[in-house]
């Protein structure tokens, strides 16, 4: 049973503070501080089962929340930046001495994939992987790891859950590989969006959505109180075009003004912190909330529209 969403990390790809700023040292009075204004890169838990995404932080952040990864059995990787899949981190099942004996399925778009793949390969040969490398490579994981192909568009069932990726308007390390955001349904019917990272979503994507309801949407706040990268930026939303997102989700009828909303992937330098994020979206008609490291949420089926 999944009675327990938890925010592991709620950072961009610096984190917050960025480490070259002064702002982890002992000397700033708000430096190396552990509070909500400490975030590590971003990654999600659902229950003991399921994790978005795994950066450079996840060791620390397992240890944080006193969770390991021993029940972990399926891992979404949303693209191929290194704050989302620290892959070195992650495949080391193996090696660990006590572990659950079962397999860890990894799931991604079929360009992360193939990126990931090559990227193995190259590492340990130097030379451009053939096709056939790349299959032997995804098979030298077994037993302790499978990958999984998801599509964008189609609903698939993982483990206890539903899910179904839709393109997020942000590329990773290649052009092909789109960002997956995930809907996601628990077995009691409740339904979310992890929209990271993305920018303002194309119209395809919108109109998925409207064929949806949500009970609750976590969305990227990269650029939070920046003003100056346009309406509708794609690659990374801010404070005012997260809020644009909303009121479509709310105009197509997917969520209500009502239905909780967390901003996170934040950067460092973008003029606000936690309780200015919070003053920010306080203005706004909508019931939005900035994310931090270790927010706990009991998932509920909220007011639909
Ligand atoms: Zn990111
Ligand atoms: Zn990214």
């Amino acid at each position: 049973m999944i009675d327990e969403l938890l925010f592991l990390g709620t950072g961009a790809a610096q984190a917050v503070p960025a480490i070259y700023s002064r702002g982890l040292d002992a000397s700033r009075p708000d430096g190396a501080r552990a509070d909500k204004n400490l975030r590590t890169r971003s990654a999600f838990r659902l229950g003991r089962g399921h994790q978005i995404d795994a950066g450079p932080d996840y060791y620390m952040q397992s240890a944080r929340e006193r969770m390991s990864w021993f029940d972990l059995e399926h891992l979404f990787i949303t693209h191929t930046h290194s704050d989302h899949f620290n892959f070195d981190g992650v495949l080391q099942k193996d090696i660990s001495v006590e572990n659950n004996g079962k397999p860890v399925t990894i799931h991604m778009s079929a360009p992360a994939l193939r990126w990931f793949l090559s990227v193995w390969c190259y590492s340990r040969t130097l030379e451009s992987p053939s096709n056939r490398d790349l299959d032997e490579a995804r098979e030298s994981f077994r037993p302790w790891f499978e990958f999984n192909v998801l599509p964008f568009f189609e609903w698939r069932t993982v483990g206890e859950i539903a899910v179904c990726g839709v393109p997020g308007t942000h590329t990773g390390r290649v052009p092909d590989d789109l960002a997956m955001n995930l809907l996601m349904e628990l077995p009691d019917g409740f339904r979310m969006l992890y929209g990271l990272d993305t920018g303002y979503y194309d119209d395809e994507t919108f109109s998925f959505l409207a064929s949806t309801k949500l009970d609750m949407v976590v969305l990227d706040c990269t650029f939070g109180g920046r003003t100056d990268r346009g309406e509708f930026p794609a690659g990374h939303l801010d404070c005012a075009s997260l809020v644009h997102v909303v009121a479509r989700l709310v105009e197509l009828g997917t969520i209500t003004s009502d239905t909780p909303v967390y901003a996170s992937h934040i950067n460092p330098d973008q003029g606000l912190d936690h309780d200015g994020l919070a003053r920010r979206f306080a203005s706004e008609p909508y019931n939005i909330l900035p994310a931090y490291d270790g927010l706990r949420v009991k998932p509920r089926i909220t007011g639909r529209p």
